[in-house]
């Protein structure tokens, strides 16, 4: 049956490899995006989840012209890596803010129509770091951290309705994001990761389709990693 699909940040990246693996199975997608051409093939619309007037709208149209959201996979998120002494108050809050506030944003304009339909699925993309942490990477591994304690408060509230709220964590993944990274830096995290490379965006995608999915009815508040081993024990 094909379902209602919202990726947000599914222009690129994870988000769009997790957004051609819904529509390859024949579900509807909408994916937002910020700003150049969006790729072909989805509902494309603009909007940057700071915002929560762009939100809305996006929201409001998706709704119209694709139908209530029976799926969202909030996965847009940012990095502005820098030791804690060097960090600004600007890169720890837009980090905190696109990551985790507009998390709450988009999956809170979602949850009320999901509660009057009584079902839904929501799939939140955090990290191996927000449970690891990462030199480097305070802001960005307490946005994380800190989708796992919303996904699982959510999912206590909402679990009476049949929606189910699911975190997946990926490790390293070949994506604009990580190719900012030195060689040197690479090959680090490589040798760290007991798989001995990084993931295809399609492998994370494939746990997100899992979840949405009717075999996954039975999971709630559960954080998959999709890490190649690399946060075993955490
Ligand atoms: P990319 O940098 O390739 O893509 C990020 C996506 O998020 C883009 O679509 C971008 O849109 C969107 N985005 C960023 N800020 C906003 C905003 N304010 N409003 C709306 N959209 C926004 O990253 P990845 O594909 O690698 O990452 C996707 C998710 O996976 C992120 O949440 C990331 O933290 C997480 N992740 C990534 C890992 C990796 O190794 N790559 C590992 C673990 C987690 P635009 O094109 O408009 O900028």
């Amino acid at each position: 049956m094909s379902r209602s699909v919202l990726v947000t940040g599914g222009n690129r990246g994870i988000g769009l490899a997790i957004a051609r693996s819904f529509a390859d199975a024949g579900d509807k997608v909408a994916i937002t995006y910020r700003s150049g051409e969006p790729p072909a093939g989805f509902l494309a619309v603009k909007c940057d989840i700071t915002d929560p007037e762009q939100v809305e709208q996006a929201y409001k149209e998706i709704e119209e012209k694709q139908g209530a959201v029976e799926v969202l996979v909030a996965n847009a998120g940012i990095t502005r890596d820098q030791l804690l002494l060097r960090m600004s108050e600007d890169d720890f809050a837009s980090v905190v803010e696109t990551n985790l506030t507009g998390t709450f944003r988009i999956v809170k304009r979602a949850s009320k129509p999901m509660l009057r339909a009584r079902k839904g699925r929501v799939v939140l993309i955090s990290s191996v770091v927000g449970l690891t942490g990462s030199a480097g990477q305070t802001n960005y591994a307490a946005s994380k951290a800190g989708l796992v304690g919303f996904a699982r408060s959510l999912a206590r509230e909402l679990g009476s309705r049949n929606i189910t709220v699911n975190v997946v964590a990926p490790g390293f993944v070949d994506t604009e994001m990580t190719r900012v990274l030195s060689d040197e830096q690479r090959e680090g995290i490589v040798g760290r990761v007991p798989l001995g490379r990084y993931a295809q965006p399609d492998e994370v995608a494939a746990s997100v389709r899992f979840l949405a999915s009717d075999e996954a009815a039975y999971i709630t508040g559960a954080v998959i990693p999709v890490d190649g081993g690399l946060g075993m024990g955490h």
